[in-house]
């Protein structure tokens, strides 16, 4: 009896632990080192009209004291993305949680949907020059606050696809945009030698010194440019940018392999296949990428499979992975974090990735804004906690790949995360469960389609 009661104790306690987030986001954590890892976090500064005018005629370094002079405190509501009011809240509370990383990682989309169509709206001065100025000064500001987290430490910045003042998925390389940047981003980066940013004004694309692995670096590369939805339009149109940066990355991946070094990859746009697409497209599986990079990807991913170490990638703004490499081919995870910006209704989140002196990931917790009412921000879960693994590695994704296959407590509890615990929200459902997780689990779409015939029965509508 006694056991059986305290058995049960066990169990309850468990649960509770699983599902209650701790209240206080302040106790430091335990593990070795930690970075901050963030994406999508679509800054707006437009977010309070009336102020749109006094920052276009003031310095990045003079926006702080503007914003805070907004009648509005209100948080960003679902649908819409990150104001100051949310901005601002989401700095403070890492640089709370965590006061000592090691760095700072953004895996791209600085800066807010639709920008030019909200800047014509409320600029009094609004040509050309005029918005590509606001977008120069709007992505310093943004720096400057991810500055605020940790001022001695580098931040590692990659490109999304509204990171660009020509457009959405139009990022002129070469182009101003990019000159513009370089400046702020060897800034943040905090590396004296310049020369690591040869590969910018053309690419935006970057391979620096890991901030704290000896015989590791870090390679920023922006996979914009192998987007299938990606045009240079506003540039001269000729060439191809995206088989550019794919030789780019082939040599820089060679060097790194020549000098004994491994290689942590970090970019916007994963590889693989867009769940949410493919469930606008009747089922018919749509690729991140143009099919042609994605297989050129999966080569060097083979190729150098004893130097790539970890990937880190956002754009979808849920909670999600990829399991990359064609049948046959020895796979690689690719890990994504949720947004900070709630414009797809998730919850916004951050997150902290605890790694060893070995350069092992060991563990991932995710931080969260349950309300969007008041700024308090709460642990929503430890990987290792939630899954039982004590370390973060293609092995115990595939097996929680799996799992979330075979159970349905477990699918439940993925689905949840992978909403940033806002079911309500949408961004998974019980009709679109299957397209999303077959996209974690199948790169190529020979293997993705044969995943979603697989489970035709359990989605329909
Ligand atoms: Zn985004």
């Amino acid at each position: 009896m006694e056991n059986r009661r305290i058995q049960a104790y066990v169990i309850l306690l468990a649960v509770t632990l699983l599902l209650v987030p701790s209240e206080v986001v302040s106790a430091p954590l335990p593990r070795e080192q930690q970075f901050i890892w963030l994406s999508d976090i679509h800054f707006d500064p437009l977010a309070d009209p009336t102020l749109t005018d006094k920052l276009a005629g003031a310095e990045a370094s003079q926006w702080q004291a503007i914003f805070a002079s907004s009648s509005s405190a209100k948080l960003s509501q679902f649908g819409e993305d990150t104001n100051w009011p949310l901005f601002s809240s989401a700095i403070e509370v890492i640089g709370r949680t965590v006061p000592n990383p090691s760095f700072v990682m953004v895996t791209g989309d600085l800066l807010v949907h639709h920008f030019r169509e909200h800047f014509n709206g409320s600029a009094s001065v609004h040509d050309d020059a005029a918005f590509e100025d606001f977008v120069r000064k709007t992505t310093e500001f943004v720096g400057l606050q991810l500055k605020r987290i940790a001022a001695s430490k580098p931040v590692l910045v990659s490109l999304g696809n509204n990171d660009a003042d020509c457009g959405d998925y139009l990022l002129q390389p070469d182009g101003k945009f990019l000159h513009d940047t370089q400046p702020i981003v060897a800034d943040l980066l905090k590396e004296p030698d310049s020369s690591v940013l040869s590969g910018w004004p053309e690419y935006g694309s970057y391979s620096v010194p890991h901030p704290v692995l000896k015989s590791y670096r870090i390679v920023a590369i922006n996979t914009v440019l192998f987007s299938a939805r990606f045009r240079n339009a506003c540039g001269n149109g000729q060439g191809d940018p995206g088989e550019k940066l794919m030789s780019w990355l082939d040599a820089e991946l060679a060097k790194a392999k020549k000098s004994h070094e491994k290689v942590w990859l970090m970019y916007h746009i994963p590889p693989g296949i867009d769940g949410f697409a493919t469930t606008r497209h009747n089922g018919e599986a749509v690729p991140f990428w143009k099919v042609s990079y994605g297989e050129n990807f999966d080569r060097l991913l083979s190729r150098y499979h004893d130097v790539i170490a970890a990937s880190f990638a956002g754009h979808t703004h849920t909670d999600d992975f990829r399991l990359v490499g064609s049948p046959g081919q020895r796979r690689s995870l690719v890990l994504m974090t949720p947004a900070v910006s709630p414009v797809v209704k998730q919850n916004p989140a951050f997150r902290v990735v605890q790694f060893g002196r070995n350069g092992v990931l060991m563990d991932q917790v995710t931080y969260y804004l349950s309300s969007l009412e008041t700024p308090e921000w709460k642990q929503e879960y430890s990987f290792d906690r939630a899954w039982g693994f004590h370390q973060i590695n293609i092995k115990n994704f595939e097996k929680l790949y799996l799992r979330i296959d075979t159970s349905p407590e477990i699918r439940d509890r993925w689905s949840l995360f992978y909403s940033v615990s806002h079911p309500a929200g949408g961004s998974i459902t019980q009709q679109s469960f299957w397209a999303l997780h077959c996209a974690s689990g199948h790169s190529t779409i020979s293997e993705y389609q044969s995943c979603l015939s697989s489970h035709k029965a359990d989605s329909a509508p």
